[in-house]
């Protein structure tokens, strides 16, 4: 339902936060964030309102500067603690959080499970953290656009791997993403009033389109890998 995203030298918790809270009016029904911690990519996410995550988070805790947050409203598998995102795969090493629906998702379950692939949700969204966890060879931008080709559907996706620390994938495909640009910091969401606090300055992205971020650049490409310049939009309002 809900995508907030961050690569910068600030907390990211907060910033994730702050952008969930902004999109609370959209509804949802469990939140979560992954952060980039000295201990690796960490995940705290949790049924119900936002403050039920939060208060899981001062119990444990998400320092770093490289995170992702989401808010789920649910369309496959029940609102629990489990189905919320962000989801991974067996090896923990890759993170998703996802807005839509993929259609094909028992399709390439049921593929990824014979390949010994062990899925703990109910949802249609872990089988993209499994598929690109299995597809992955050392470059995340190319086994994203892999595992795209795979997915029929609408979806908008944020994705961390812990083998490319510095690097947020986003995508677009008939489901709202839009880049925030920063100094020094970058930021996705799934709509402008999540990011107005932090930046004015967006690159919306249309469907078929992904941005890599890191926190000195943003990227924009087509799926196919097609590198794309736009236009930044200034927002001159005010939520
Ligand atoms: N289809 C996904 C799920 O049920 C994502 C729903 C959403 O957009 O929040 O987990």
């Amino acid at each position: 339902c809900g995508i907030v995203g961050y690569v910068g030298k600030r907390n990211a918790l907060e910033v994730l936060l702050n952008g969930l809270q902004k999109l609370e009016y959209r509804g949802y029904d469990s939140a979560g964030v992954a952060v980039f911690t000295e201990v690796g990519l960490q995940i705290r996410k949790s049924k119900g309102r936002l403050a039920s995550l939060e208060s899981k988070l001062r119990e444990q805790p998400l320092q770093g500067n490289i995170g992702m947050g989401h808010t789920r409203w649910a369309t496959h598998g029940k609102p629990s603690d489990v189905n919320s995102h962000p989801h991974t795969d067996n090896s923990s090493k890759f993170s998703v959080v996802h807005n839509g629906i993929i259609e094909n998702y028992s399709t390439l379950k049921e593929e990824l499970v014979r390949q010994g692939h062990i899925f703990v949700s109910e949802t249609d969204t872990e089988v993209i953290s499994h598929l690109i966890a299995s597809l992955y060879v050392g470059d995340i931008v190319k086994t994203v656009q892999q595992a795209v080709k795979r997915m029929k559907g609408a979806f908008a996706l944020g994705v961390l791997t812990e083998y490319e620390p510095d690097k947020l994938v986003a995508v677009r495909m008939a489901s709202p993403l839009i880049v925030g640009i920063g100094e020094g910091e970058n930021f996705i969401g799934s709509d402008i009033p999540a990011l107005l606090e932090h930046t004015r300055d967006i690159y919306v992205l249309h469907d078929g389109e992904m941005a890599v971020l890191t926190d000195r650049a943003v990227e924009l490409m087509t799926v196919e890998g097609q590198s794309i310049a736009r236009d930044v939009l200034h927002v001159d309002w005010d939520i």
